[in-house]
């Protein structure tokens, strides 16, 4: 089973500046502050309480951890160094920029019990992480990831299609050159353009327009499908809906959806639907089975696999089955004289998305 993560939110702590697309505040919700000793503590236990048995990981998100000063590096991970030794704590995560990881850094997270490493690389275009103002290269970002690696750190890559001046060929030679990198996972944050960042005067003045939730949505599936291809977990697609989020007025533009992944895997399953219907006789009642917990994305947000495969394929659904012998990737079509089955890997989108 894996970890349940105790975050702790140290919002733009480290940052040498702002990238002009973040607002960690608006996207986590949290303060800019660093916690306190005592209520890491006191986190972790209520986490241990209500936590069922679960091991734990103490999580630090939203900054560039390995940019503070040291003190506070040592302030955040002394405090869990007990906990590490007894096993209360299983393992630490780190967040932060590929400029600020070198041999050094990577020296002190290993002899400070840190196993987990995110990184935010964004883009591997050097045009467009100079428009996103990130101040380091494609370069800093490969460096980084082979670095961590080569000592044994789980890595995590976190990119952004949609930055100013990326395009789809870009964002997906972005994560072809990530996946090279073998990370241990990806999160891919579509670009939204968040209230008050510098971002939104560049859409605000014209200078930039985010991709529609469309477009994005169409991008990220062949995205995923490629790291599925590699056997790289996308653990994330698109930010979490927090409350401000929720709410409406942190986004001004841009491809926000509270269930953003769920957009992604159900035009997964709806091409791969038309795949193996393809050929088959029109306006004949199909039946559906995939996995028990694929039946959601089987069917869409609102039913809308459906009702595309009725108003674009003709292609009537009598019946949607969950079939426990399926895997996770796995359809099967069955009709009357027509059985067909067949797997997400078996998409191809290399003519075009
Ligand atoms: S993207 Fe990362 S480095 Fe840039 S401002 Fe946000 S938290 Fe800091």
């Amino acid at each position: 089973m894996k970890p349940l993560i105790v975050p702790f939110f140290i919002a733009h702590q480290g940052c040498p500046h702002r990238c002009v697309f973040c607002d960690q505040v608006k996207i986590s919700g949290a303060a800019e502050d660093i916690p306190t000793p005592a209520g890491m503590l006191a986190r972790i236990a209520a986490y241990r309480d209500s936590g069922g048995g679960r091991s734990l990981e103490a999580a630090f998100f939203g900054g560039t951890f390995t940019s503070l000063p040291k003190y506070l590096q040592e302030r955040l991970l002394g405090p869990l160094q007990p906990l590490l030794e007894t096993g209360e704590i299983a393992s630490v995560r780190v967040s932060t920029r590929p400029d600020a990881v070198d041999s050094r850094t990577v020296e002190f997270l290993g002899e400070m019990g840190v196993r987990t490493v995110e990184l935010g690389i964004q883009s591997l275009d050097d045009a467009v992480l100079a428009r996103a103002g990130r101040g380091h290269t494609a370069r800093d970002g490969e460096n980084a990831c082979r670095l961590l690696a080569d000592a044994g750190f789980r890595v995590g890559a976190q990119l952004m299609p949609g930055l100013p001046g990326d395009t789809p060929e870009a964002a997906l030679a972005t994560l072809r050159r990530t996946l090279a990198l073998r990370p241990d996972f990806l999160r891919i944050y579509p670009t939204l353009v968040l209230a008050g960042t510098e971002l939104e005067a560049m859409y605000q003045g014209g200078d930039y327009t985010p991709l529609p939730l469309r477009e994005a949505v169409a991008l990220c599936k062949v995205m995923l499908l490629d790291a599925l291809r590699a056997s790289v977990p996308v653990v994330r697609i698109g930010l979490q809906a927090t409350d401000e989020l929720r709410a409406g007025a942190a986004v001004v533009a841009g491809p926000w959806h509270p269930a953003f992944r769920q957009l992604v895997e159900g035009e997964l399953f709806f091409d791969l639907i038309s795949l193996l219907t393809a050929g088959s006789p029109p306006e004949r009642p199909v039946t559906l089975f995939c996995a028990p917990p694929r039946l959601s994305d089987l069917v869409g947000q609102r039913r809308e696999n459906l009702i595309r495969l009725s108003r674009e394929r003709w292609i009537e659904v009598a019946a949607i089955r969950a079939d426990p012998r399926l895997s996770p990737l796995e359809l099967r079509v069955s009709a009357e004289h027509f059985e067909r089955s067949g797997s997400l890997l078996d998409l191809n989108y290399s003519g075009g998305h």
